[in-house]
C-alpha cells in the first residue's frame, strides 16, 4: 500500500515537475534559485498548475465536462513513456549531424537570440504547415485538432511520433541555419511554455487577445483560429509566438466578429474517442490507399493535401476556403443588388 502511495506522489511530482523546486527548498540554498536550474524549478511548475486551476475554475463554474479532456489525458499518458524519450534523442542526434554543415555560427547574445526566434518560428511554420498540407503527416497532427472544446490540456494531445518528427525538422532548419545550440534549448523552452499557454480555455480567458499585443504577437485568439474546422478559418495561423510567417505567406487570420469558433476537425468523428482521434486519420488513409487505381494514385494519397481526390473532387481546406470565400461574395453582391433595386424603386 505505501508503495502504491510512493508511487501516486512520484508521479504528481513528475507531472508538475515541482521535483527541482522542493530539492532546492530542502537544501535551504535558496541562491541557487537564481542559477539556470533553479529558474526552471520555478517556471517549469506553471503550466500544469494552471491546467488544474482552469479545471478547477470550470468545476466552480459549472462548465467542467470530463470529456473535453479524454483525448488530451490519453495522449498524454502514452506520449509520457515513449514520445519525450524519442524526441531528446532526436533532437541531440540532428545537432549532432548538422552543425558541421551551418552556413554560419552565432553567439550566445541578444541579438543572436533574436535572430535564432525568427529562425525557430521559421522552421516551426515548416513542421505545422507540413502536417496540414501533407496527408501522411496530418495523420500524425491531427491528434492535436480532434478535441472539440479548447482548453489547456489541448496542449498535451498529440500523437507519441509527432514531436519528434516536428524537432527533427525545426532542429535541423535552426542548426543548418546558424543557431546555437544552447539558444536553441533557451528557444525551445520559451516556444514550449508559450505554444502551452495559447491553448488556454474561453473560462479562464474570455477573449484571449491580450490587448494591444494581439497586434504583434500570436495570442491565444488566432490560435483558437488555428483550431477551427470553419471554412474561413481552415488551415491559417501556423506560427507560435511571433506570427511574421503566416503574414508573410499569407496565412494570417484574425479572429472575425460573430463568427463563432467550432472547434474539432472535419470528417465525422466517434464523439470524443480516443482511439478514434489517435488512429482514426491513418485508417481513412489506409482505406483510400487501398481503394486507389494504380501506384501513382496510391503514392498521391500519402503526399497529397488531406482531402485531395484521384476523381478530380478535391475537398481540401484551400477548395473549401475558396469556395466559402466565393459564396460570401456572391452573397453581398445579391444583398448590393436588392438593395440597389429597392433604392431605385
Ligand atoms: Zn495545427
Ligand atoms: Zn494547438
Amino acid at each position: 500500500m505505501i508503495h502504491f502511495f510512493q508511487a501516486i506522489y512520484d508521479w504528481m511530482i513528475g507531472f508538475f515537475g515541482v521535483g527541482n523546486f522542493i530539492k532546492i527548498i530542502n537544501s535551504g540554498d535558496y541562491s541557487s534559485f537564481l542559477t539556470y536550474d533553479g529558474f526552471t524549478s520555478i517556471i517549469g511548475p506553471l503550466f500544469p498548475i494552471v491546467l488544474v486551476i482552469e479545471i478547477l475554475v470550470a468545476l466552480v463554474l459549472r462548465k467542467f465536462n470530463a470529456i473535453d479532456y479524454k483525448i488530451s489525458f490519453f495522449s498524454y499518458v502514452l506520449n509520457a513513456f515513449i514520445g519525450r524519450f524519442i524526441s531528446i534523442a532526436a533532437i541531440i542526434f540532428c545537432i549532432g549531424l548538422f552543425e558541421k554543415y551551418a552556413i554560419f555560427k552565432t553567439t550566445f547574445t541578444w541579438y543572436w537570440f533574436i535572430y535564432g526566434y525568427i529562425v525557430w518560428e521559421f522552421a516551426h511554420f515548416i513542421y505545422h504547415y507540413l502536417g496540414h498540407k501533407v496527408r501522411l503527416f496530418w495523420c500524425l497532427h491531427s491528434t492535436h485538432h480532434a478535441p472539440q472544446t479548447m482548453n489547456l490540456s489541448v496542449s498535451y494531445a498529440h500523437f507519441f511520433l509527432e514531436g519528434t518528427y516536428a524537432d527533427i525538422i525545426r532542429t535541423t532548419v535552426c542548426i543548418l541555419l546558424g543557431v546555437n545550440p544552447p539558444m536553441l534549448f533557451v528557444i525551445m523552452f520559451i516556444d514550449g511554455f508559450y505554444g502551452g499557454f495559447i491553448h488556454i480555455g474561453e473560462h479562464l480567458m474570455k477573449d484571449g487577445k491580450l490587448g494591444f499585443l494581439y497586434k504583434y504577437i500570436l495570442t491565444p485568439s488566432h490560435h483558437r483560429v488555428h483550431h477551427a474546422k470553419n471554412p474561413l478559418y481552415m488551415d491559417t495561423n501556423f506560427c507560435n509566438l511571433l506570427n511574421i510567417w503566416d503574414r508573410i505567406f499569407g496565412t494570417y487570420q484574425p479572429e472575425e466578429k460573430g463568427l463563432a469558433i467550432e472547434y474539432g476537425i472535419t470528417r465525422e468523428m466517434k464523439p470524443n474517442s480516443f482511439l478514434d482521434s489517435y488512429f482514426g486519420e491513418f485508417a481513412c488513409l489506409l482505406k483510400d490507399v487501398y481503394k486507389a487505381p494504380g501506384l501513382k494514385n496510391k503514392f498521391l494519397y500519402i503526399f497529397m493535401p488531406p482531402g485531395w481526390s484521384h476523381t478530380g473532387d478535391h475537398k481540401t481546406a484551400s477548395v473549401t476556403r475558396t469556395e466559402f470565400m466565393e459564396s460570401q461574395r456572391q452573397f453581398n453582391q445579391n444583398e448590393f443588388e436588392t438593395l440597389e433595386k429597392e433604392a431605385v424603386v
